[in-house]
Parts: C-alpha cells; structure tokens; sequence
C-alpha cells in the first residue's frame, strides 16, 4: 500500500478503501508505540513518524514531532496526529531529560501536526501551545472537532482523544518567542502548504523546522488553502537563509538538498501545467504528461494518490491567476 502523508479529509477517505489493520483494536495495546529519537543537534532531536494512513497499530502517529531543549524546559513543535501519539512523545523526552514541557508550537490545521497537543498536556497543563491566527481560528471551529472524530473513526477508537485541544496564544510572521537560552524566530510567507503554515526556526542552532512546506520522500495533498506558487517562494525564501539544518513535516530532515527536491517536483508540477493549460487542455486531459513530467518523484510515498488532485489543483491556480 502507498500510504498519503499529511492527511487532508479527501486523501484520509480515500485511503479507507485500501487499509486493512493487520489485528483487531481490542487485540492491540493501549499506547501508541515508540518510535526512535533522531539527534539533529546537541538540543534539537526529531522522531520520524511513519508514512502510513493512520491506523489502529501506530495510533494516528505520521508525522515529525521536534524536541527542543532549553535551559527553562522542553520545547516541542508539532507532537504528534493523536493524544496517544503525544504521550509518546512526553515518553520519549524522558528518555532525554527531566525537565517539563513548556511550550508547544503547531505549524498548521491539520491534525496529524496538532492532535498530540492534548497528550502532552496531560502530564503538562502549563505547557502553552502557540499557533498561526488562522490555525487557531480553524481549531477552534468545526475543523478541530472533525479532524478528532476522524482520527478516532480510522484508528478504529484508539487514538485516545477526548477534546480538542489547539493553540492558547498565537503569533505570526517575524515574532521571536524566547525561553531560557533559546530563541524561537516564526517565519509565515504568505500561503503555501496551507493559508495557516508558520516555520519555527530555532535560531541558536540555525535549524528551521518548515513543517508540511517542505516534505521529504512523500507528497501530500494540497488543499484550496495552498499555493503552489506560494510554496514555491518559501521553499526559495528558506533557501536563501542557509539554515544548517531543515527538517520537514514528513520524511528525513537534511540540508538544502531535501529543499531543493520538493521544490523542483513543485515547480515542474506546476510549469507543465501551465504550459498544457495555455494549449487548451483540461485538466483531466493533462495529467498524463504532467505524469511523465515528474515521474522522477513515483517512489515518493501517496504519489498515486495525490498527483490527480495536484493537477487539479494547480490547474485552478493557473486558471485564476490568468484572470
Ligand atoms: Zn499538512
């Protein structure tokens, strides 16, 4: 199976029809499972979230929470799809240090980024949870209770939510949020993955985590919140910084190379489309060109999946901005 990494409601549906659990939800374990700590730096570490839909075996857990320690307690962005998938996460900081959970920063709406914000606040109800204005808008409305019930429903009720729980403050392009010796400078460029997407840059150690901007080995939907274009200048914007280290909403962090990859599907995505659309074809009639186009990317994890709806998508960016 090609699992779709950074879940939107359509690519979760779709998935339904071709994940089976391997044993039942009563057979399974009530934790999530660990998974292993990846050191970036000597206070950045990273835990690599599988590519897969989420189930009942990894308990909603598919993406990159970061750990970050300060000299005034733990920092962690994004930690983890479902309130079981961040205890795992409060597990694993044990394994690094005794210090609290003092902050969490969330990096989009979707829910496999934010949905652990309410395991870690189990052990640590101070913990302050900060988010992009229309991140915090989103979960607070109706999209934060059905990214809950939709993780419960295809975890088969393991996921171990029992409310939403996003950002208490927010923040926005430029603000720099300081604990203890470490700074952390939000970056927002405008629309790209989401309308909703802040980077966190963790200035001391000149790693920037981009969330689901930049992916890394799997491709994901692309909802009407996103921009191609738009994800494409901040792939460059980040570029032109020289971050040592980037890490990705999914898949491996590295250098500007992993930038680079995702930037050049994006762009011949979106320039083949273009180029199709200004001879009249339709979307539906393109894709397969814009298949050949970048077909470098087919081992990528929800390549299948997502490159019909990436078309799509484009297209209607393309046909708008000829307007
Ligand atoms: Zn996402």
């Amino acid at each position: 199976m090609r699992a779709i990494t950074c879940a939107a409601f359509g690519a979760v549906v779709m998935c339904l029809g071709v994940w089976q659990p391997s044993r039942s939800a009563e057979a399974a374990p009530i934790a999530a499972p660990d998974y292993s700590l990846h050191r970036v730096t000597d206070k950045v570490y990273v835990i690599y979230g599988p590519f897969d839909v989420p189930n009942s075996e990894n308990r909603g857990f598919r993406n990159n929470p970061v750990i970050v320690l300060t000299s005034q307690g733990v920092v962690v962005f994004d930690p983890g799809g479902s309130a079981h998938a961040g205890e795992m996460v409060v597990r694993k900081i044990g394994t690094l240090s005794k210090d609290p959970v003092v902050a969490i920063f969330n990096s989009h709406a979707h829910g496999d980024h934010w949905l652990g914000n309410e395991g870690v606040k189990r052990t640590y109800p101070q913990a302050v949870i900060y988010g992009h204005p229309g991140m915090k808008a989103l979960v607070d409305g109706a999209e934060g209770e059905r990214w809950l019930a939709m993780i419960e429903r295809l975890t088969a009720g393991t996921a171990g939510g029992k409310k939403v729980t996003g950002p208490d403050k927010t923040l926005n392009n430029g603000d720099v949020i300081g604990i203890g010796d470490t700074s952390f400078r939000i970056h927002h460029t405008g629309p790209a993955h989401t309308d909703n997407d802040i980077m966190i840059e963790v200035v001391d150690q000149k790693v920037l985590f981009t969330g689901d901007v930049v992916r890394n080995g799997a491709l994901g939907l692309m909802e009407s919140d996103a921009s191609f274009k738009g994800n494409i200048a901040a792939m460059d914007w980040m570029a032109k910084k020289k971050f040592k280290h980037y890490i990705p909403g999914h898949g491996r962090a590295g250098g500007i190379e992993i930038v680079r990859a995702y930037r050049a599907y994006l762009d011949k995505l979106l320039t083949t489309v273009k180029k199709l659309y200004a001879e009249n074809l339709s979307d539906h009639e393109m894709k397969p060109a814009v298949l050949r186009a970048v077909s470098a990317y087919k081992d990528w994890a929800g390549f299948d999946e997502v490159l019909g709806p990436h078309v799509s998508r484009a297209y209607l960016e393309v046909e708008a901005a000829a307007f």
